[in-house]
């Protein structure tokens, strides 16, 4: 059987033929390809294509393993934001408050919708918004007015914050919800790298996605929990709001050919719901694996004497929950990326940079009237950040190589200053 259908994407199987890949899943897709094939026959056989039951029942399956209410499957991470932004009506006018250390279409969606994007700093340890930076910003380039909280340099109305939990790691939501709460914003999580962490929130532990109105999940196959190719969904707590969204993923669509409100095609695809469907109960265990991979470059790096080198991801939450951390990406910090990168290269092992631009300094964005300098610690990640290869079955002998091969880079470059 052919199996180009199966896998994860394009930039994935290139990297395969390094000695080791940055993300490798097909192990992971050996094990699930039977029972996949299964369900793909199924659809099939069915010929419903478009949302229908494999829908239904994955949108039920991640509203029950996120503890939400409701969930949505849409057709991919950037279509769940859009679609969630649509539904509280933001876009002209309105502001919406994020990191600029992200995927593009965290800020892409609120431009595409004509309102406008304001970053926030990150925290240097974790790359997630920083808190003390948010606070500032709020109190100091806002204004309260009758209308709520404005701009005071354009007079837009300040909507909603979208945190998002980088890397796998939630942000410190206890006080973006507290903010959140003083300044009624609406808070939108983009758990698009995060789907099943946790996060010691004020009542008790919660998962990624779940303490804001509305949080957002991305299914590209390289995403910790990956589809065939495009998926997303949102969860969210209020029944207004989802049926609203039901209608939106539908061009607002309801009853059939009439419109009572803008929506778009957002439908999520039944061939992805049913893969999902498969792949949802393996999760926890691949979290699991990505965490003790985690801990075992961790040890290696210790072994090696590079702790005081290279800087290793913090943890805060790891002594607090579970699931402290997925490990979408394992991101180490250097000022000499860019030459450590080119020597893990030359050494077979797939490394990659998110992001070498913040959203900041993207051309696309320039009206917006940032400049240089605006976030420190944004762009001192931007140039330092490399990450390693990280995958559910990434094995103990491959971990040892990418790390003596950076023991080998940095014992070079030390004897060559001497
Ligand atoms: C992947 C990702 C998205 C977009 O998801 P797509 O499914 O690719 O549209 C949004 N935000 C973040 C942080 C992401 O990593």
């Amino acid at each position: 059987m052919a199996k180009f259908p199966f896998e994860p994407n394009l930039e994935a199987a290139m990297l395969r033929t390094m000695r080791v890949p940055l993300l490798d899943l097909s192990n992971e897709y050996q094990v699930l390809a039977q029972p996949i094939r299964e369900q793909l026959d199924e659809v099939f056989a069915s010929q419903r294509f478009i949302l229908g039951p494999k829908v239904k029942e994955f949108e039920q399956a991640i509203a029950e393993f996120c503890q939400a209410p409701f969930a949505i499957g849409v057709s991919s991470g950037t279509d769940a934001l859009l679609a969630v932004l649509m539904a509280y009506e933001i876009g002209s006018g309105d502001a919406v408050v994020t990191s600029p250390y992200t995927f593009f279409a965290t800020a892409g969606c609120v431009v595409r919708l004509g309102a406008r994007p304001v970053f926030v700093d990150v925290d240097p340890a974790t790359c997630n918004i920083s808190v003390p930076a948010l606070e500032r910003f709020l109190r100091e380039q806002c204004k309260q007015t009758s209308s709520g909280l404005v701009l005071s340099d354009t007079g837009e109305k300040v909507r909603a914050i979208i945190p998002v939990h980088l890397f796998g790691q939630c942000c410190e939501m206890n006080k973006v919800y507290e903010l959140a709460q003083e300044f009624r914003l609406r808070t939108i999580e983009d758990a698009a790298q995060a789907i099943g962490a946790e996060y010691p929130f004020l009542d008790g532990t919660r998962k990624a996605g779940t303490m804001g109105e509305a949080g957002v999940f991305s299914f590209y196959p390289s995403k910790n929990l990956g589809a065939a190719g495009d998926a997303g969904l949102i969860i969210c707590r209020d029944s207004y709001v989802a049926d609203k969204l039901f209608a939106i993923r539908e061009h607002g669509m309801r009853p059939r050919y009439y419109h009572g409100l803008l929506g778009g095609n957002f439908r999520l695809d039944a061939i992805q719901a049913a893969i999902l469907n498969v792949k949802l109960p393996y999760l926890n265990r691949w979290s699991a694996a990505r965490r003790e991979a985690a801990d075992f470059y961790r040890a290696q790096f210790k072994t090696a004497g590079l702790t005081d080198t290279v800087c290793l991801p913090s943890e805060p939450y790891r002594d607090l929950v579970k699931e402290y951390h997925i490990y979408h990406q394992f991101v180490i910090r250097t000022p000499e990326r860019d030459a450590l990168r080119a020597h893990l290269t030359k050494a077979e092992i797939g490394t990659e940079i998110y992001y070498p631009l913040a959203l900041h300094q993207q051309k696309c964005f320039q009206n917006l009237g940032y400049r240089e300098g605006h976030f420190p610690a944004t762009e001192r990640a931007t140039h330092e950040s490399l990450a390693l290869p990280i995958y559910p079955t990434i094995s103990r002998d491959s971990q040892q190589y990418v790390v003596s091969a950076i023991a080998d880079f940095f014992s070079k470059r030390k004897r060559s200053a001497a």
